[in-house]
């Protein structure tokens, strides 16, 4: 039976931070890595301050929180995380990108050692095979925020052998979260109904049936969502709902799934959504403002 005790995060984005964080909380030692050194400094920072959040909302101790700072320690370099048992890929959405890191950690890793990808919607089976252990890879899809939301959906590729998928269950249980088992096709659950109804909202702009603040309000008050599905494109990443969008619609060849051309302009301005400061609404002001 596979033991976790130390866990190793690619990407200090906004996942990587959350997914880094919770595992910190929850007593495991932690190797944080991204190419950019200033990502992982900012993305420390950031933990830190959630470790501080976490208390004042009661969900661990002070005596956590002391213990969970001193465990996640920044990695330079991949090879840093030769002593992690698990390794948890969370870096940009892009297949290119996840198979030269799955590529390069491979050799670094112990024999025993599990690699996940975080990925929303690219093949476990296909970044598998980039890897040198297709038995001993899975899917883990942490939901955002990782501290707050309760999802993991874990995926299967066709390799995966049961020893993986019965630790990866039991590390998510660990952080408390509630798991479910997704196939392993384009986008999986959550986000095969989430983005396309995103990418639908971005119709409804884009066809001038509604502005940003109509459509939101609708779908807050009319569905009773939380949050209205342009400032949702928007929390999650435009560049990555737009990758999702992507996978989806190669991947099951239906034009259903074409992404809007205004969500294509959005990403191709670099206006992101939050991360960058702009996107549908823009973010720079004390309060966001609709982009249009
Ligand atoms: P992000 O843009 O905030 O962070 C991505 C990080 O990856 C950046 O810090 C970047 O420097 C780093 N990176 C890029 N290439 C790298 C490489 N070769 N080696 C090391 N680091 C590298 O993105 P995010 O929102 O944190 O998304 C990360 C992953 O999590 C994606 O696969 C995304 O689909 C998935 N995800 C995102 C959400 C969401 O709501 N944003 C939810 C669930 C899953």
């Amino acid at each position: 039976m596979t033991e976790i005790k130390v866990v190793g995060v690619i990407g200090a984005g906004q996942m990587g931070s959350g997914i880094a964080q919770v595992c910190a909380q929850a007593g495991y030692e932690v190797f944080l890595y991204d190419q950019q050194a200033t990502a992982i400094a900012r993305s420390i920072e950031k933990i830190n301050k959630g470790i501080a959040r976490s208390v004042e909302k009661g969900v661990i101790t002070a005596e956590t929180a002391a213990t969970a700072v001193t465990l996640v320690k920044p990695a330079a370099m991949a090879s840093e995380l030769s002593t992690c048992d698990l390794v948890i890929e969370a870096a940009t959405e892009d297949e290119e990108v996840k198979k030269a890191i799955f590529k390069s950690v491979s050799e670094h890793l112990k024999p025993e050692a599990i690699l996940a990808s975080n990925t929303s919607s690219i093949s476990i089976t296909r970044l598998a095979t980039a890897s040198d252990r297709p038995t001993r890879f899975i899917g883990l899809h942490f939901m955002n925020p990782v501290p707050i939301m309760k999802l993991v959906e874990i995926i299967r590729g066709i390799a995966t052998e049961t020893d993986t998928y019965e630790a990866a269950v039991r590390f998510a249980e660990s952080l408390d979260k509630i798991t479910a088992n997704a196939q392993d096709y384009p986008a999986f659950i959550v986000n095969r109904i989430l983005i396309p109804m995103i990418n639908e909202a971005i119709y409804t702009l884009y066809e001038g049936v509604g502005t940003v603040e109509a459509i939101d309000t609708a779908m807050k008050l009319g569905a009773n969502h939380p949050m209205g599905p342009l400032e949702l494109g928007d929390f999650i990443g435009l560049d990555t709902v737009l990758a999702i969008m992507n996978v989806l619609y190669d991947g099951l060849s239906d034009s259903k799934y074409r992404p809007c051309p205004l969500l294509v302009k959005y990403v191709e301005a670099g206006w992101y959504g939050r991360k960058t400061g702009r996107g549908f609404y823009d973010y720079r002001g004390e309060k966001p403002v609709p982009t249009r």
